[in-house]
């Protein structure tokens, strides 16, 4: 029996890793779920998994849960703040740690996670893009697994050698291949993206997921987030990494060889696949998720991603290039450039040109704490209220 922390627990992954784990009450118990303010949403999941702590981010939500909960025999303590959400993800009776929430707001639990030796399920990719080597030392240091929970990673996980670890040199990985579905703008005419809504954005073809990474996906700044992601995962270096557009998602992502092979992961597009496979690996237990028709498959499309229409994509290899403080930089100018435009005060063409013009300012070096990672991402995002700003209007 294994005792799992869900950082996240409210949100799309966080509601597909309690369907997997209310599937085996005989491998994993839950020990703490966190939320950043619903207090609704978290009442119901502490009435139906009992965990014994629950977090929310925000003070008053959780004195609000507190006095819900106290009317009931639910035997769960609600803690606050960071400082809870540190104490879940290192209590000793847990082993496994679901890092679910989205953007910076996860690095300082995920990292606490990996100083005390979990079993990291990482969904949130921000964290590692906006700390980079700091977060796979102290995974080292900690005697922490990383397990990529990313469909694309998690898939090339499946597809590289097994002692990966060890470096890819000599194993005849000569690159892999991260597949994109393109998002719900593939083949808008370019013109009308500075009209487009937050609602058309988040409308996905394929998966359904939180806001943020939604719009991510429109504007493919998730796929450049992932080709960071992907770097620090397995030691590759960006040259080593090509991105292509396959708009069915059935084809997660594919590893090529020195001999011509090429290994590929196909699903359906269901989160609870690389969730089941990182949870339970290196065994293999049953998802929920139904098996491909293969016969009804159809057409399996790829082609090569427009830079012209995916300027974020772009950036993101630069910022991936440049190394150093970049990824950090990029990540927060993302991040305001895209709550701006959910907000519906910035015009969807608009959030490249807030990160390109944040990246122009960025400072060399390699911040080399945490402290330094953080007033680098708090710089980056006062950086950008300007551009976003001076931009809000403009139809791009
Ligand atoms: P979501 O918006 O549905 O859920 C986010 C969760 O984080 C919620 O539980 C929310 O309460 C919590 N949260 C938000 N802000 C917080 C804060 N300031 N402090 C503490 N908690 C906070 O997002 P999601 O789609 O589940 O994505 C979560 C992460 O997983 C993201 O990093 C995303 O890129 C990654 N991811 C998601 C998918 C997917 O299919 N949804 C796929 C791959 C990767
Ligand atoms: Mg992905």
């Amino acid at each position: 029996m294994k005792g799992v922390t869900l950082l996240g627990a409210t949100g799309s992954i966080g509601t597909s890793t309690l369907d997997v784990l209310s599937r085996h009450p005989d491998r994993y118990r839950v020990e703490a779920l966190t939320a950043h303010r619903d207090v609704t949403g978290m009442l119901a999941l502490c009435s139906r998994f009992r965990p014994r702590y629950a977090v929310m981010a925000d003070a008053g939500a959780a004195s609000e849960l507190a006095g819900k909960l106290s009317v009931g025999d639910c035997p769960t303590e609600v803690l606050a703040g960071v400082d809870g959400l540190e104490q879940v993800a290192t209590l000793d009776q847990v082993e496994i740690v679901v890092a679910a929430i989205v953007g910076a707001a996860g690095l300082l639990p995920t990292l606490a996670a990996a100083r005390a030796g979990k079993r990291i399920l990482l969904a949130n990719k921000e964290a590692l893009v906006m700390s980079g080597r700091l977060f796979i030392d102290e995974v080292v240091a900690g005697g922490a697994e990383l397990l990529p929970v990313d469909s694309e990673h998690n898939a090339i996980f499946q597809c590289l050698p097994v002692d990966f670890r060890r470096g890819l040199d000599g194993t005849g990985v000569t690159h892999i291949l991260l597949t994109a579905s393109g998002g719900p703008f593939r083949e808008t005419p370019l013109e009308k993206l500075a009209r487009v809504t937050p609602d058309q954005a988040c409308a996905h073809p394929n998966w359904e997921m939180g806001r943020k990474i939604s719009v991510d996906s429109a504007t493919m700044m998730n796929k450049g987030l992932e080709v960071i992601e992907a770097c620090w995962l397995f030691g590759l270096s960006p040259e080593q990494i090509e991105v292509v557009i396959h708009p069915q998602s059935l084809v997660h992502s594919m590893v090529q060889y020195t001999d011509g092979s090429l290994l590929a992961e196909l699903g359906r597009p269901d989160m609870r696949t690389a969730i089941t496979h990182a949870l339970a690996w290196p065994e293999r237990i049953e998802s929920g998720v139904a098996p491909l028709d293969t016969a009804a498959l159809g057409q399996l499309d790829f082609s090569e991603p427009s830079l012209e229409r995916f300027p974020c994509l772009d950036l993101a290899y630069r910022a991936a290039h440049a190394g150093g403080g970049a990824p950090t930089v990029l990540n927060a100018a993302n991040e305001v450039a895209v709550a701006a435009f959910l907000a519906g005060t910035l015009p969807f063409p608009a959030i490249a040109r807030v990160i390109e013009e944040c990246l122009e300012g960025c400072p060399a070096g390699n911040p080399g704490d945490v402290e330094a990672i953080l007033a680098l991402d708090g710089e980056a995002r006062q950086r950008a209220v300007e551009p976003c700003a001076g931009l809000a209007g403009d139809p791009g």
